[in-house]
Order: structure tokens, then C-alpha cells, then sequence
């Protein structure tokens, strides 16, 4: 078969010679060597580029440059072996054929390259690419033999030719394998292994070639010119094709070498672009968290006061005016104490929602100060316009809510104040709108004030009745105990007597606990304070039995607090044993919402007390949400039911069927009934009908000075059928002296 003018798998012709002393330069051999290992190389190097960059253009160039590197190389090798080809003949080489040889290398290059582009390929992919290869590497080292001419016909040694073949494709799947294997990884190993691998894809290359050379049969014809040619010079061509070579290839790893730092430091600068934006994202978290109220999402006190003092600095520049509205929603404590937190954080999202909706979204600032104290900031031209908003919400807030299977209608208490009329500062403004706030939950809740200065006198009276307050429990000689006698409705007479606590201030007279057992609470006096109270009642119950009253009992008010604290116990047995009381004469009286707020600590309590012997109350009775399933778990041997409930009796059906269900319900868990405030007497009849055990308030006598109380109790039993006989001293006593057989008659007032 002839292609090209060379012979494969032809036999040799019958004339002619075969020309054997044919040679090779070894310089340039080894400069092909050099070449080939050097394209090597470069390939290894672009193909990892390659695998490496994500942009498809910089890919594209990348594929072209290593495609150009391996086509050179591979060339270039095979057109310096050639330079070093020494036969007996001369020999030309024609152009076109040359470089029809180097496209086709650079075909198969190419294909080489857009082969390692892909990132996974399996064995038989590149296989098959392998082949491909090899044969465009053949078909350009066989064009590039059918550009030399001379007198000889070439003949290949079909033998060799196959393996020149086989060699072509062998290096070919070994470049491919080498590359991809060689594409990721770093460091001096990786790299001399890259060294190692232009070594052997080197001797690939050069051995296909030589091979190729091998089978190769030059036929000169008979009596032609056998003489070595002179006046080439092929070294220095090769040397000179070898220099253009290398110095591409050398330009193309340099270029890869610049672009992998290029890319270094971009992956640097994104992973610091990456870090510096977690933290961004990190401190825009923190400022949520450190700003924002996690339950709500309103503003926190520190992000409010942020914005307050910015608003501020605005305001005063441009002589503006501003509202702070501080908002409490009433009985708050109640709902979490009795329905417990969850349901308790359900409302104030509501509520929250409702103070959202109220105002203007974005001018106007809402926070959430914790626990159920709301505040709002607003821009107003006149005061009227904070009031209409302040109406608003309270409007607003009055929506029946659900909650835990119960509807509820929760009021509010606010506080008004304005910029710059009631302060000039942050702090001013908010202790001013907090004054008001006060001033509302004083007149009963479900109000709003505006902060005025008689407000501000208030507060700081109240500032040096705490300092008062401390110097007198130090002092021990202001406070005193009064007792408000309480009639057994079966005996007929005055069996206990509630301790009620009153200070006898040096300036304002004789103050009630309203006016200091708040700010004992808020101050921490009042363990101390109740502490007092209930060794003093224990020593005068013991003064009262020296005077016949042994079966007296006393009732002790004990603050929600106070509950918490586990001396309790040990402070009661300590009282009972110094006064030598025995511990049945004492009762505890303990709000409804205080046993209600931590149940099974206070529980515990409660049982320790029972334990010694002490009654337990539960005051204010219906005051609170106290559930009947809690009522039942506790310890408790009296309910005393609020006056709040008294008070409409007999005008109010409702009342009176309410106090009605409440001793049925009191008796069925076995509890005694005490009804508090009773000032009528048809309030005592009724009470009397519906068989309520004890009865307390102004109608039988207020609460008293110690030293007054055996008059008292004396002129309430010296009136009553079962106390016997007529009343002997006093005259008020025997003023309203009761008639025996009619037990309703002692019901009037003695003072
Ligand atoms: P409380 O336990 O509900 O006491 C009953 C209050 O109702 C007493 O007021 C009593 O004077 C008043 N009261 C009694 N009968 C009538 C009536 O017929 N009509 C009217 N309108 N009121 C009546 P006081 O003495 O001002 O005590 C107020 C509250 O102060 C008490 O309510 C109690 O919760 C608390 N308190 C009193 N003394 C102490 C104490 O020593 N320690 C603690 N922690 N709290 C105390
Ligand atoms: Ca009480």
C-alpha cells in the first residue's frame, strides 16, 4: 500500500539497494528528548489549569494553550529527531507536508486537551480518547515522513509500524491517565511527580517516534549518489526549533504558574470575602439579639434607648416634639401565674401585635421593656395626639383574646410624657412617663395619665419613705400592729383576729400598708418586715391569753414573696416557740396568686408549715385565676372570699349566686369561709343563710390598736345570742347591744 509515496506492507522492490548506514545525531536525539519532556510538562501543567479554573473562557484559552504546548512538543520532537535522521542521501523536506504534519498535531492535541476538560472519565472513555490520540499522533509523525524527499523510496516494516502505533496510543492513554491523576493536588511530592511524569510521557513520545524510525526502509535505486550531505547544518536548526519550543512551552508554564497564584489569592480574597460576610452576618445577629425582643420582635430597652437618644438629639435641634408612652398591661402576673408562662408569652405576642397595629409603622418606635411593660416613641405638633393614640391602643387592647381555652379581656395602664415639657433627657422622659404610668395603676389601672409635677413630689416621697421605711424596721418603734376581730358565725362570737400591719410615721401619722407594703416588695424589707409583724402578733396573742383568751386564734398576712424563702418555716416555729403559742393558734394568710405562681416549690413550703401545726389561708379569694385542680393539691384549711365580691350584696344576683358557689365549693374541699368587708347588715344576713363560718369587716369593727382590741371583742360578744350575757361596760357596747335571739342584731357598726 503506498500513501503519500510511502510504502506499508508492501514487499521490497527486487532493485534497488537498502540503505543501512543510516544514523542518528545524538545531540539532537537528546534535544528531542528534552523537548518532548518539556511538552510533557507543559501538557500536565495546562491540563491541571484546566481542571481548575471555573471560567469558561479562561478554560477555553487554557484547552488552546496546552493543546498548542503538546502540538508543538510533539512536533517539534519529531522535527529535531528527523534534523538528526543522518542518511547517505540527500535529503529535502517539503514545506506543506511540514506543516499539514504539525496541524494534525495540533488536532490531536487539541482533542487531548478537550479529553482532560472533563472532570470524571471512566477507563474506557479514556480508552477510546487514547486511541484517537495515538493515531492523530501517528498519522502526523507518518505526514511529517511523507514531507521528506530524496532519491530513496521508504518502505515500513509493517511489524514496527504497528508498534510505532501501539507506542503512540500507549503514551497517549499514559498522558491522559498521568494528567488527570496529576490535576488536583499540591506540594513538592506532587510536583516532582509531575517531574517524573514529563520524564516518562517524554521517552513516549521520542520512543513512537524512533520506532517509527525503526520500521522505516530507505530503497536507493542502483548506482545512485551515496555520499553523506554537506553544507546543512541540522544542529543548528534543531537547536534553534528546540529554543522556539521551549521557550513557548517555558512562556505557557509561566503564564500557568502566574495564573495559579492569580487564583491562590483570589480564593484567598473570596474565602476572606466569604469570612468577613459570616461576620457581618454574626454581628447582624448579635445587634438582633443584643437590639431585639426575642419573643415579640419589638425593639429591647437597649435598642430602644439607641433609638431614643437619636430621636432626642433630632427633636432638640429642630425644636420638635415627641410623647413617650409607657404601657402596662393589668394583672399581667395573674395570667402567668395561673395559666403559666407559655400562655402568658401567647398573650403578650398578641398584645404586642395590637400595639404594632395602633401606631404609624415606621415613625413611631415600639419596645418591649420586658416582662409586660411596653413603651412608644412618638413625633407629635400637640399633646392631644399622643392621648388619641394612648386611646387607641387601650381601645385596641380590650379585644377579647383566646387563650387556653378561655377568652380574655386584658386592660392596660399608661403613662404620658412629653419632650421637651417634662424633661430634657432620656432618662428624665422615661422616669417621668413611669411616674404617670404609676399615678394610672394607682387610680385603679385601665387609665392613662400624663406626667405632671405634683407626680414628680410623689415620687420623691416615696423615694424617702423607703429610706423611712428601712430606719423603721431598724428602729422597731414606728410599726405596730392593729387587729380586726373576726366573728364565728356558728359560736357567735369572736374567735380570731387578723394582724394588719401600720406605720405611725413621725410626719404623715398613722400609714396604712397600702402605703409602704408595695415598697417594701420592690425593696427587698419585706421578709424582714412580715418577720416583725408575725413575732409581734404571737407575743400579743400570748399577752391576750394571760387575759383569758386562750382559744383566741391570729391570722398573719404573708407577703408572695416571702413565700419564696425557705427560712419561712423555721422563722414561724422560732415565733410560735418564743411566744409559746401553740402552733394551731396561728393561721397564714397567703394571696391567691402568690400560691398560684410556682406551685411545687411553694407547695413544699406550704407543707412544712401544715407540718408544725399552722393553718393556711387563702386570701383574696376570686381575685385571682387560681385553677380548682390547684386549689384541691394544696394544704389549706380556710378560703377567705374578697370583699370585692361583698361589696353590690345584696343589689347583685350575680355576686350573691357567685358567693353562694363559692362556700358550696369552699366546704365540698373542706375549707372554712371567711368573708372579708362585710359593712351591711343584710350582707351579714345573707352570708349568715348561705352558712358562711366567719365573717370579718367594718360592720363588725375595723381593724384596731392592740390595746383597744379586748374592748372590741368583748363589746362584739357581749351583743351576740351565743355570747351570753348583756353587755356590761362600755358604752357604745351596750348602745348597739343585740337582742339574744335574733343573731343578726350585733351587726352594727360598734365604731
Ligand atoms: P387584706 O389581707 O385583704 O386585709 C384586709 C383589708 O381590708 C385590711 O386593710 C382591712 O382593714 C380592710 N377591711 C376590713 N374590713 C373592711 C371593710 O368592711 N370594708 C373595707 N373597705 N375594708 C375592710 P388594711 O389593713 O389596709 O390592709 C390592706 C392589705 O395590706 C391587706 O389586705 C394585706 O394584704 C396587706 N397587709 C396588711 N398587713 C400586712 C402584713 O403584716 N404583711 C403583709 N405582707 N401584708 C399586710
Ligand atoms: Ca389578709
Amino acid at each position: 500500500m503506498e500513501w503519500l509515496g510511502l510504502h506499508f506492507f508492501t514487499e521490497l522492490p527486487e532493485h534497488g539497494h537498502l540503505l543501512l548506514n543510516c544514523s542518528h545525531n545524538p545531540f539532537l536525539v537528546l534535544l528531542a528528548y528534552l523537548v518532548a519532556c518539556a511538552a510533557g510538562f507543559g501538557t500536565l501543567d495546562m491540563a491541571e489549569r484546566v481542571g481548575h479554573v471555573e471560567d469558561p473562557t479562561a478554560r477555553r484559552n487554557w484547552r488552546w494553550l496546552g493543546a498548542g504546548c503538546l502540538a508543538g512538543g510533539i512536533w517539534s520532537t519529531h522535527f529535531i529527531s528527523m534534523l538528526a535522521f543522518q542518511a547517505p542521501v540527500a535529503i529535502h523536506y517539503e514545506l506543506i507536508m511540514t506543516f499539514a504534519s504539525l496541524l494534525i498535531a495540533l488536532i490531536a492535541s487539541l482533542f487531548a486537551m478537550q479529553t482532560l476538560s472533563h472532570a470524571n472519565l471512566r477507563l474506557h472513555q479514556y480508552l477510546l480518547a487514547s486511541v484517537w490520540m495515538g493515531i492523530g499522533i501517528a498519522l502526523m509523525h507518518y505526514v511529517g515522513m511523507s514531507a521528506m524527499h530524496s532519491q530513496a523510496q521508504v518502505y515500513f516494516e509493517p511489524g514496527l509500524f504497528m508498534a510505532s502505533v501501539g507506542i503512540a496510543i500507549g503514551s497517549s492513554l499514559a498522558a491522559l491517565l498521568l494528567s488527570s491523576y496529576l490535576r488536583t493536588g499540591t506540594g513538592v511530592f506532587h510536583q516532582l511527580l509531575k517531574y517524573a511524569a514529563s520524564l516518562v510521557l517524554g521517552a513516549g513520545i521520542l520512543s513512537m517516534h524512533f520506532t517509527g524510525m525503526a520500521a522505516m526502509q530507505m530503497i536507493v535505486p542502483t548506482g545512485a549518489d551515496l555520499s553523506l550531505p554537506t553544507g546543512n547544518n541540522p544542529i543548528q536548526l534543531g537547536l534553534s526549533v528546540a529554543v522556539i519550543t521551549l521557550l513557548v512551552i517555558g512562556s505557557s508554564v509561566s503564564a500557568a504558574l502566574a495564573d495559579k497564584k492569580l487564583q491562590h489569592k483570589e480564593r484567598d480574597l473570596r474565602r476572606v470575602n466569604a469570612l468577613l460576610s459570616e461576620l457581618d452576618q454574626a454581628r447582624a445577629s448579635l445587634q438582633q439579639v443584643a437590639h431585639y425582643d426575642a419573643l415579640t420582635s419589638l425593639l429591647n430597652r437597649r435598642g430602644f434607648n439607641q433609638i431614643f437618644a437619636e430621636k432626642l438629639a433630632e427633636k432638640t435641634a429642630s425644636h420638635g416634639m415627641m410623647a413617650v408612652i409607657f404601657l402596662d398591661i393589668d394583672h399581667f402576673k395573674r395570667i402567668n401565674d395561673s395559666l403559666g408562662h407559655d400562655a402568658g408569652d401567647q398573650l403578650l405576642t398578641v398584645l404586642a401585635g395590637h400595639i404594632k397595629g395602633s401606631v404609624r409603622s415606621h415613625a413611631d418606635v415600639v419596645a418591649r421593656f420586658g416582662g409586660d411593660e411596653f413603651c412608644i416613641l412618638i413625633s407629635i405638633h400637640h399633646r392631644d395626639e399622643a392621648r388619641h393614640l394612648a386611646q387607641r391602643i387601650m381601645q385596641q387592647m380590650k379585644e377579647p383574646i383566646e387563650l387556653a381555652g378561655r377568652r380574655m379581656v386584658m386592660t392596660t395602664s399608661i403613662g404620658i410624657s412629653l419632650f421637651p415639657d417634662d424633661g430634657l433627657t432620656c432618662e428624665e422622659l422615661l422616669k417621668t412617663a413611669d411616674l404617670a404610668l404609676y399615678q394610672s395603676k394607682d387610680m385603679g389601672r385601665n387609665s392613662l395619665n400624663f406626667f405632671s409635677s405634683n407626680l414628680k413630689t410623689r415620687a420623691s416621697l416615696e423615694l424617702q419613705l423607703e429610706e423611712e421605711l428601712r430606719g423603721a424596721l431598724r428602729a422597731r418603734n414606728q410599726l405596730v400592729l392593729f387587729y380586726q376581730p373576726i366573728f364565728d358565725m356558728k359560736q357567735g362570737k369572736v374567735t380570731r383576729l387578723e394582724a394588719l400591719v401600720r406605720w405611725q410615721h413621725p410626719q404623715h401619722g398613722l400609714l396604712g400598708p397600702d402605703r409602704f407594703i408595695g415598697i417594701a416588695e420592690s425593696n427587698g424589707l419585706i421578709a424582714e418586715l412580715d418577720h416583725w409583724v408575725l413575732r409581734q402578733a404571737c407575743h400579743d396573742l400570748s399577752l391576750l391569753s394571760d387575759r383569758g383568751y386562750t382559744e383566741l386564734t391570729m391570722s398573719v398576712n404573708c407577703s408572695a414573696l416571702n413565700l419564696a424563702r425557705d427560712e419561712l418555716a423555721d422563722e414561724i416555729e422560732d415565733a410560735l416557740r418564743l411566744s409559746g403559742i401553740a402552733a394551731t393558734r396561728l393561721e397564714l394568710e397567703v394571696t391567691e396568686n402568690a400560691l398560684m405562681g410556682n406551685i411545687s416549690s411553694t407547695l413544699a413550703l406550704l407543707r412544712q408549715i401544715r407540718a408544725l401545726g399552722v393553718s393556711l389561708a387563702i386570701d383574696d379569694f376570686g381575685t385571682g385565676y387560681s385553677s380548682l385542680a390547684y386549689l384541691k393539691r394544696l394544704p389549706l384549711n380556710t378560703l377567705k372570699i374578697d370583699r370585692s365580691f361583698i361589696q353590690d350584696i345584696p343589689k347583685s344576683i350575680a355576686d350573691i349566686e357567685i358567693v353562694q358557689a363559692i362556700i358550696g365549693m369552699a366546704h365540698t374541699l373542706h375549707l372554712q369561709v371567711v368573708t372579708e368587708g362585710v359593712e351591711t347588715q343584710a350582707q351579714f344576713e345573707l352570708l349568715l343563710k348561705h352558712g358562711c363560718d366567719f365573717v370579718q369587716g367594718y360592720l363588725l369593727s375595723p381593724a384596731v390598736a392592740a390595746n383597744d382590741i379586748i374592748g372590741v371583742i368583748q363589746g362584739i360578744n357581749l351583743r351576740d345570742p351565743h355570747g351570753g350575757a348583756a353587755a356590761k361596760d362600755g358604752s357604745s357596747a351596750k348602745e348597739s347591744s343585740p337582742s339574744r335571739d335574733s343573731p343578726t342584731s350585733i351587726a352594727r357598726p360598734i365604731r
